[in-house]
């Protein structure tokens, strides 16, 4: 199994510290406003590995966070705390608007097959261990006091840079306002473990600590679940590209000033959906959820569909015509599998060799357009009959999760099809010409094609 490692920019193969077992953490949302379809495609790309893995025979666990404080409009510390910033606006408390988008966003999540994490954590549940790891790093002098707040001091970690590919100065660049707006911080760089004097102006949850009452930086939380559940030595941690700088740069650093050894082998990250303006992204506002969508009337994993005929480190462009599109290559995949009886006895030695070249592809950086392009080859192999095909597919789709099997699209239901014709030839007998296409166009982009016999119209599913 090998995948792009950020830590070191390159395709390696995967030595889980444990025999046959990882741990994997991955950076859950923050719940201030319903998780739109770019968030559910780094959760997609998280998914696809966890289940890679296991096909592969490993056992992963997998702990994911809530983030429900502490995250500011910028990353780098400036603004204010989202979560009150939405509790405001929508005239609620930061609980119940925590409770509310966290809801929304695992029915998202479920809706895309994504498989739920074993440990599912919100970020105010351990702020007792995030002061356990604050007070330590002040005792080490690596955090320090200044303005009220606590500090992490970055000229004290050993490699602080080793997971971006920015160069000091570009990365001051981007946190220029903060070094503007914040006079305490040491370094311009440093980042906040803990609040308690400013960003203070409104905040609902604080707690007591030996710093003061405040509440934990937006890092701390994903150093301090990860550590809890997962342990000292960590696997896999996951995100989205824009988590590579701040966010994970700043978990090495607290999480290894804590420990006091190296913490986590492989560094995961997705590209982004964006749209015709760019990277999708909360903050613009009007979202599209994968809930939205399925009020259109689009499958949810019609979308998941399109999300793995890309590659997860290749930024992806959604429009309204390329979903379409996945859905016609989905329904018409579907109607195929669909049409396949299951007859025959097991085919081992092709199973074996078809099986294997999935392996291949899904090991080789999580190829799943390529696994994907597979199905379509053994559907047109003669040699393999119907039983392996479907025995194929059935654990294909343990990884894929497109419900390949148990799918039916509507229109290959033949009552449901028999209906359409029958409207067709009332528009014809009507001369509505143009309503006859249609229906006819309709159903050809699902897969079906009729087909106009003397004895009248009959169809065939698209192979
Ligand atoms: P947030 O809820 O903003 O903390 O984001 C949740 C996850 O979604 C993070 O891991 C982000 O890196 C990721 N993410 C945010 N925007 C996008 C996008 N447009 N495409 C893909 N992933 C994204
Ligand atoms: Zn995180």
């Amino acid at each position: 199994m090998r995948f792009y490692n950020t830590l070191t920019k390159q395709i390696e193969e995967f030595k889980s510290i444990k025999p046959n077992y990882v741990g994997f953490y991955t950076c859950g949302p923050t719940v201030y406003h319903y998780a739109h379809i770019g968030n559910m495609r780094n959760y997609i790309g998280h998914d696809i590995l966890e289940k890679t893995l296991e096909y592969l025979g490993y056992e992963v666990k997998r702990v994911m966070n809530i983030t429900d404080v502490g995250h500011l409009s910028g990353d780098s510390d400036i603004g204010e705390d989202k979560m009150v910033q939405s509790a405001i606006k929508e005239n609620k408390s930061v609980m119940e608007i925590a409770k509310f988008y966290t809801d929304a966003f695992f029915e998202d999540f479920k809706k895309l097959n994504c498989d739920m994490p074993d440990i599912i954590e919100p970020a105010t549940n351990l702020i007792d261990f995030y002061i356990e790891i604050i007070s330590d790093l002040l005792d080490k002098k690596i955090a320090y006091k200044s303005g009220g707040n606590i500090y992490f001091d970055i000229s004290k970690a050993s490699n602080y840079y080793a997971l971006t590919n920015h160069n000091q100065n570009e990365l001051l660049v981007g946190v220029r306002d903060d070094v503007e707006l914040d006079k305490n911080k040491k370094n311009p760089g440093d980042f906040v473990l803990w609040f308690t004097k400013s960003k203070f102006k409104d905040q609902e949850l604080k707690w007591d600590s030996p710093f003061g009452v405040g509440y934990p930086g937006w890092h701390m939380e994903c150093s301090g679940i990860s550590i809890k559940y997962l342990g000292e030595y960590l696997d896999i941690h996951g995100g989205g590209v824009d988590n590579i700088f701040p966010h994970h740069t700043n978990e090495i650093a607290q999480s290894e000033a804590y420990l006091g050894h190296k913490w986590c082998n492989y560094w995961f990250h997705n590209e982004f959906l964006n749209d015709e303006s760019g990277k999708m992204s909360k903050s613009k506002g009007k979202i599209l959820t994968v809930s939205t969508l399925e009020s259109l009337g689009y499958n949810p994993l019609a979308f998941r569909f399109m999300c793995l005929n890309s590659h997860y480190r290749k930024q992806l462009v959604f429009s309204f015509s390329n979903l379409d599109s996945s859905v016609n290559q989905y329904n018409k995949l579907i109607n195929k599998i669909n049409s396949i009886k299951d007859d025959g006895i097991l085919l081992e030695d092709l199973f074996d060799l078809y099986n294997k070249k999935f392996i291949d592809y899904i090991s080789d950086d999580l190829n799943t357009a390529n696994a994907i392009s597979l199905i379509y080859d053994i559907l047109k192999d003669d040699k393999v009959n119907n039983h392996t095909k479907l025995e194929l597919i059935k654990n294909f789709d343990k990884v894929l999760s497109l419900n390949l099997i148990t799918q039916t699209t509507k229109n290959e239901n033949h009552e449901y099809i028999m209906k359409k014709i029958e409207e067709r030839n009332e528009a014809k007998k009507n001369k509505n010409f143009e309503l006859a296409d249609k229906i006819r166009d309709d159903l050809k982009n699902d897969g079906i094609i009729l087909l106009d016999t003397r004895e009248g119209t009959t169809y065939k599913i698209e192979g």
